[in-house]
């Protein structure tokens, strides 16, 4: 009797040990969450002013976290930004600077992604939402290192629509509304997988058209007129809705101290004229969607991890590929040189345990737009015509002209003329930059370039749903 009492003391001690120990690598190796909006204005959100509609849960986020007031994206638009999102160097890097036109088009398998190296180092992981990255069996998310995936494989999707969201690789039987779906299916990740540290990328398709709106948001908006503007109102207020549910199952399952939560856009408003806008607003950035204007890469940009990051405003320039080494960072996976990242860990930012700058400068390349910020100062090519024209933007862009951000955030007076030096300056930062980069994988309007070569995929396009073309747009 007394042998038996002692082992099971022994087995008490040593789960009780184990426990600990598995608590201890739950506090020390954070879940994450990435949490990416589709296409929303700069202003479109409570934290930076909106006023037709509110965003209370955004709004908690900000107010428990790190806001970023100029945070940026790397492409000025959707696939290019989740391409350096997931690899954590800018997209030009590979060739990826365009959205995928041609079926075969997608982030090239060289590459390897934020949900690789988690995964290798333990964590679960899954995409929710919106992928963009291409659709070939190959390019599935799953297989570039997320455990489960439900969401759909292209750019734009009908929010109502079951047919092309999968699960897995299967199309989903019923769907009530993509944005309740993608929160619901985050949820459930969330509540199974507690014993492990996860990844969860939330990539939702609102606000990005098709304009679909449920009966019952739009009716909380009698005051806004234009049907545009209330059917973005009514998308937005889903999506913040769904995140202030994901929000509290973290609580409810007591992960909310143990989880790190980014937020930013995929890129700024589609505000210029067209049959893509979405009735967004930038406010008081300049440009839109497709432009190195601060209104196509400029975003809503959040960093929370509650009883680690104290509620903080941080004014310095970061850009979204940060989020990956900071993820790598909390993650306590070790940077390897050859993976030639180009972000930096904002928790020293963040915590105030570092005060210089994060960024020396930041970069883009879309094509013929160009865009340099180095402190206050940004020298930007972009195309003037897609703020005045519908359609794509074919036009040649601009001669660069220099902008002081500090004073002037809506880029109104070109100080090129009186400041030759800092556009030299900046100029030659540039040049330096785009020595690195690659040319494009793949054209600018979708058609195709050398993707196919580069890739090693010869497929026939004639096996794709005619469906896909239309979800690459944009
Ligand atoms: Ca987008």
């Amino acid at each position: 009797m007394k042998m038996l009492s002692h082992c099971l003391r022994a087995i008490l001690a040593t789960s009780l040990i184990a426990f600990a120990a598995s608590e201890a690598n739950a506090a020390s190796r954070p879940n994450i969450i990435i949490i990416v909006g589709d296409d929303m204005g700069y202003a479109d959100v409570g934290f930076q002013g909106v006023k037709d509609y509110k965003t209370p849960h955004l709004d908690k986020l900000a107010a428990d976290g790190a806001r970023f007031t100029n945070g940026y994206v790397s492409g000025p638009y959707c696939s290019p930004t989740r391409a350096s999102l997931l690899t954590g160097r800018y997209q030009t890097r590979f060739g990826h600077e365009f959205n995928p036109g041609p079926p075969s088009a997608g982030l090239p398998l060289s590459e390897t992604t934020l949900a690789d190296r988690l995964r290798a180092s333990g964590y679960k992981t899954a995409l929710v939402g919106k992928w963009h990255l291409g659709s070939e069996a190959d390019q599935h998310p799953q297989k570039r290192g997320f455990d489960e995936f439900y969401g759909f494989l292209g750019g734009a999707h009908s929010y109502f629509e079951k047919n092309g969201i999968l699960r897995g690789t299967e199309n989903i039987n019923e769907l009530d509304y993509t944005t309740e779906a993608f929160g619901r299916e985050a949820i459930a990740f969330i509540e199974k997988n507690q014993k492990q540290p996860w990844l969860l990328y939330l990539a939702f398709n609102a606000v990005h058209t098709p304009m679909d709106a449920r009966p019952e948001d739009l009716a909380k908006f009698p005051h806004i007129t234009d049907p545009k503007r209330k059917a973005y109102a009514a998308m937005m207020t889903a999506m913040d809705a769904a995140i202030g549910k994901v929000r509290q199952s973290l609580e409810k399952t007591g992960q909310a101290e143990s989880t790190l939560i980014a937020f930013i856009s995929d890129n700024g408003g589609p505000t210029m004229p067209g049959t893509t806008t979405n009735g967004s607003i930038n406010t008081p950035l300049r440009g839109s969607k497709r432009t190195t204007l601060e209104g196509g890469i400029r975003v809503p940009f959040l960093l929370a991890w509650p009883g680690q990051i104290k509620p903080v405003v941080v004014d310095k320039p970061v850009i979204q590929l940060d989020l990956h080494a900071t993820a790598l960072a909390a993650a306590k996976v070790e940077e390897k040189p050859e993976w030639k990242l180009e972000g930096v860990n904002l928790l020293p930012f963040v915590k105030g345990k570092n005060n210089d700058l994060p960024h020396g400068a930041l970069f883009w390349r879309f094509g013929d737009q160009m865009a340099v910020r180095s402190g206050d100062w940004k020298l930007v090519k972009y195309d003037s015509n897609v703020e005045t024209r519908s359609g794509r933007n074919n036009e040649p862009a601009t001669a660069a002209k220099l902008y002081n951000l500090a004073d002037d955030i809506g880029e109104t007076r070109d100080l090129a003329a009186s400041n030759p030096e800092q556009v030299k300056k900046l100029q030659a930062l540039w040049d330096d930059w785009n020595t690195a980069n690659k040319p494009p994988l793949w054209g600018k309007n979708g058609e195709a370039g050398t993707a196919k070569k580069a890739q090693g995929k010869a497929k026939s396009a004639a096996k794709k749903k005619p469906q896909k073309a239309a979800e690459h747009d944009d």
